[in-house]
């Protein structure tokens, strides 16, 4: 398209800006004080509303914890607030050395790498084992943005294969038989369906076809599994590489690979994400080492956790909400339309619960929903009011075509 010379630039990027808004998906940044893994609180059309936050990812209500803050002051006081460079220059601490070992020992691994963000240990992950433009990569469909951005920026070739389809697993490994290797990617427990993948079905055509595997088990770490050490664990199915995220069950921030020692030290050495990036801050190390330790002594939290989320899923299935089947601390509202998510989640936040709308690009159109996450910090009373809220509006509206 011709263009004047005088054109601004930044015409384009109003223009991409006017068509998000048209679609009534321009998002803006909250403006959040006190999160927790209980209470929000949340300024918003010049109010400050107090509301139960049922979208945290602090499974455990770690972040809540005085120990973890005090995991993170000490961090502080001894190591400073700055890792001030890339591990592999001068930002390695002893501290990040000591709780990727810690992570290696919880989870049964022969070594462990920490990454400043989940988002990185799958960007490193997958960077490092798909190096080569004939490796090749084979995603579930559902699995997050940053294992599909891992594979985007990694040299192989990148395949997918339908959610928990382990046939169309199948026939992707035979259609990459000849790449020098094959990466299978899954989750063990989904992000937006809190689902389970079938691992141990998935491991033997991994075996099949002499592929590796990679499990990220950011939702399922601290959550199910003996005393949370996540779905691998409880199957017992070996994934050749475990992705992790400090940032949810550990409720502070980084990521890690746990996996053997030959993994580990090609991610170190082709890992771009962990390379170019600065070590995390000590302050996040000190409170994950905290979480992690506490978690250890306290290993019934993650029961507890899913015992109060199968007795939530049941009152709300009782209601007559459209839940998916699982187990997960993640409860799924099926709403179907995006008007109508985006109306129950108003709905709730006027009786003061925060549960935002997920809607496109995150899940399908048509497949709009209130995502509910319960944490170890809820309290019963927390429950009670989100179902007494659920069941109004259920009585005010009608059934919120839910889907069958
Ligand atoms: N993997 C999955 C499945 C996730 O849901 C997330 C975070 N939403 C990540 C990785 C990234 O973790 P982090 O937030 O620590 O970057």
């Amino acid at each position: 398209m011709w263009r004047s010379a005088v054109d601004d630039p930044l015409d384009s990027i109003r223009f991409e800006l006017a068509g998000i808004t048209a679609e009534g998906r321009l998002r803006t940044r909250p403006l959040i004080d006190s999160p927790d893994g209980r209470l929000i609180s949340l300024r918003a059309d010049g109010k400050r509303l107090k509301l139960v936050n049922w979208a945290s990812n602090d499974y455990l209500g770690m972040a809540g914890e005085l120990v973890v803050a005090n995991g993170a002051r000490r961090a502080l006081r001894t190591w400073g607030a700055g890792s001030g460079a890339a591990r592999l220059l001068a930002g390695g601490l002893a501290l990040h050395r000591r709780l990727e070992l810690h992570l290696a020992r919880f989870l049964g691994a022969e070594d462990s790498l920490l990454t400043t963000t989940g988002f990185q240990a799958n960007l490193a992950a997958l960077g490092a084992l798909a190096g080569d433009p004939e490796d090749v990569l084979i995603l579930d469909r559902l699995c997050h943005a940053s294992t599909y951005d891992g594979a985007r920026l990694a040299a192989g070739t990148l395949l997918r294969f339908a959610h928990n389809d382990v046939a169309d697993l199948e026939r992707n490994l035979e259609r990459a038989s000849s790449g020098r290797r094959r990466i299978v990617c899954v989750e063990s427990i989904y992000s937006m369906d809190g689902d389970e993948a079938p691992l141990a079905a998935i491991r033997a055509a991994c075996d099949r076809h002499g592929a590796l595997l990679l499990v990220d088990e950011a939702h399922a770490l601290g959550v199910v599994g003996p005393g949370g050490r996540g779905l691998c664990a409880e199957t017992s199915v070996r994934a050749d590489v475990r992705v992790g995220t400090c940032s949810k069950a550990l409720g502070s921030q980084g990521g890690f690979i746990a996996a053997s020692s030959a993994v580990v030290e090609l991610c170190v050495n082709r890992g771009r994400a962990f390379i170019f990036s600065t070590a995390p801050v000590p302050a996040a190390t000190g409170a994950s080492l905290a979480a992690l330790e506490l978690l250890e002594r306290q290993s019934d939290r993650p029961a507890k956790l899913l015992a109060t989320a199968a007795g939530l899923r049941l009152a709300l299935a009782a209601q007559g909400w459209t839940i998916p089947a699982g187990r997960s601390p993640i409860i799924p509202l099926l709403v179907g339309d995006e008007a109508a998510a985006l109306d129950l989640a108003e709905k709730l936040r006027a009786l003061g619960h925060h549960a935002p709308a997920i809607r496109p690009p995150t899940v399908a159109a048509g497949a709009c929903r209130l995502r509910l996450t319960l944490t170890h910090a809820h309290r019963p009373v927390d429950l009670r009011r989100l179902l007494a809220a659920l069941a109004s509006v259920r009585l005010a509206e009608g059934t919120p075509q839910a889907q069958g």
